[in-house]
């Protein structure tokens, strides 16, 4: 069998909505659509680890906007989130591997890449774990794309995954 030498970091909740804050999952377990387009086209799938579980709020927390979140410490924790997920993106490039991108979730205050959401509206803007991710990436000087799915609007999300795809 010979591997792909393809992968994608995805955030943890596309593999396991029970992640998310109560009332905001979208399915029962992983978001099926997106996971199983990524596992037919056979690349590796690296499930990064879940910000707010890991540092604020844990598994039943309700929902909060992303001022809530934005502290120093919970940005302190998000930073070596995101150096720890560099140090595994460059090991997986020094191999010869294409890390193809990275999965954030629209309208989350943590992992959101270009929508917040904002009370009763939508607005432009980004999670507080893609900022310190981006953030980070700057410095090293590298950069692996961010695509942001929409929960809301999976045809369009298949459709951003798929051109990640096709330019591996
Ligand atoms: S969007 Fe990010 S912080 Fe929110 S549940 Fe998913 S992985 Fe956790």
């Amino acid at each position: 069998m010979e591997r792909s030498k393809k992968i994608v970091f995805v955030s943890h909740c596309l593999l396991n909505q029970n992640a998310m804050a109560v009332g905001k999952e979208k399915s029962p377990g992983a978001v099926k659509d997106l996971i199983e387009l990524l596992t037919q086209s056979g690349v590796g799938i690296v499930q990064l680890s879940c910000p707010q579980i890991d540092f604020n709020g844990g598994l039943g927390r309700k929902p909060k906007g992303k001022p809530q979140y934005d502290n120093k410490d919970y940005r302190s924790s998000c930073r070596k989130l995101s150096k720890s997920v560099l140090e595994q993106v460059e090991k997986y490039l020094r191999a010869d591997y294409s890390v193809l991108g990275i999965l954030g979730v629209e309208f989350t205050p943590t992992c959101a890449v270009h929508q917040l959401e904002n009370g009763t509206r939508n607005t432009p803007g980004k999670g507080i774990f893609i900022e310190e991710l981006e953030d980070e990436m700057r410095k090293k000087n590298f950069q692996v794309p961010i695509v942001g799915a929409n929960l809301n609007n999976i045809l369009a999300t298949m459709e951003k995954i798929q051109a990640l795809l096709r330019y591996a």
